[in-house]
């Protein structure tokens, strides 16, 4: 760890698909500004995106090039930030087992979050995985002793848990973890363009990071606004539009005016989604053009991948022979 980061930073992502806005603003804007303040750890998630992918192992390769692609592009600096994929640092999984002891199943089954995501998938019985997730997301939090976790408003849940096993373990065997806290974006939970739902990846309710000028514009299109107003003087209520959530992100200097317009009724919400489209479309062209020297290079990303992974390994380690220590499981010790 360089002398100037005294804390470190643990935040990820599942690679189940591109990343897009909402993960922009609910927490990649934080990973990018504090990676120079922090000694920032960033896991791609690929054994927690198995949890509802399991069918599907083979399009992780590419997702976690994905993932990998749009962390570069969008500012996320390789000589500040250690990237690594989770599968291949098996201390984590380790650490899952280590964990599993001390978390009830109870606990598990009343996280707001696994409630939610398992009505979101439909599923009548959940796999031992899927319950258990925000366990394996407390190993990946504390094999490298993070102190804070950038994340959006649906993982609050998971760090709770986290602190808890961290307590537990602390109290029980040693003090080896530092109790991390959250840090939520701007934006904690971004609508999707559906107006319903959060913006997800599974859902396909986004507008991803590598979208076309064009795609952002047909998106924004067919966004839902406010269904009560018909006419283009009708006077809008900006609190129930989707696309007025999104000028609040993303159109920060246009967005009183708009506002002031929308009530009204002296903007129509054609004129009001161009603006949009120009905002966004102003925000992702740095990151697309960036993206295109990575996927011109792709022998780069993996190379980012591959060093990060290692040093994230030799991190985990350490920890884990001060777990086994702590539990009395360094049977014998050199
Ligand atoms: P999936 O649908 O596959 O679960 P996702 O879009 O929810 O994908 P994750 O990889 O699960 O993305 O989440 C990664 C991080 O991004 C988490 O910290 C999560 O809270 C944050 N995040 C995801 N979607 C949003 C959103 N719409 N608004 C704010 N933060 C978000
Ligand atoms: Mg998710």
């Amino acid at each position: 760890m360089s002398k100037n980061k005294q804390k470190r930073i643990l935040t990820g992502d599942r690679p189940t698909g591109k990343l897009h806005l909402g993960h922009y603003v609910g927490s990649l804007q934080n990973r990018v500004k504090l990676q120079h303040e922090y000694d920032t750890f960033l896991i791609i998630a690929d054994v927690q995106a198995l949890t509802t992918n399991f069918e599907k192992p083979e399009k992780l390769s590419e997702n976690v090039r994905q993932v990998a692609r749009d962390y570069l592009a969008v500012g996320i600096d390789p000589e500040e930030t250690t990237i690594l994929v989770q599968s291949l640092v098996p201390e984590i999984a380790e650490l899952t087992v280590f964990y599993s002891m001390i978390v009830t199943v109870n606990q598990l089954q009343r996280n707001p979050t696994i409630k939610s995501e398992s009505a979101q998938y439909g599923y009548d019985e959940m796999t031992y995985g899927f319950l258990g997730y925000p366990v394996s997301q407390a190993a990946d939090i504390t094999f490298c002793k993070a102190d804070l976790v950038p994340v959006g408003e649906d993982q609050l849940p998971h760090i709770e848990q986290t602190r808890r096993i961290v307590r537990k373990f602390n109290n029980l065997y040693d003090k080896v973890f530092p109790e991390p806290e959250a840090l939520v974006g701007d934006f904690p939970r971004l609508v999707g363009l559906d107006g319903k739902s959060k913006m997800s990846k599974s859902l396909d309710n986004a507008i991803y990071l590598n979208d076309s000028e064009e795609e952002v514009k047909n998106k924004v299109q067919d966004a839902v606004t406010d269904p009560a107003r018909i006419r283009i003087d009708d006077p809008g209520h900006p609190e129930v539009c989707t696309v007025f959530e999104y000028h609040k992100a993303f159109n920060k200097d246009g967005v009183k005016e708009i506002e002031g317009n929308c009530r009204q009724g002296k903007i129509g919400c054609v004129a009001c989604k161009r603006k949009l489209t120009g905002a966004i479309n102003n925000l992702l062209a740095p990151i697309r053009e960036k993206r295109v020297e990575y996927i011109n290079n792709p022998s780069l990303v993996d190379e980012v991948l591959i060093d990060g992974t290692r040093k994230a390994r030799e991190v985990a380690r350490e920890t884990l022979n001060e777990v086994r220590e702590a539990m009395k499981l360094n049977y014998f010790p050199e």
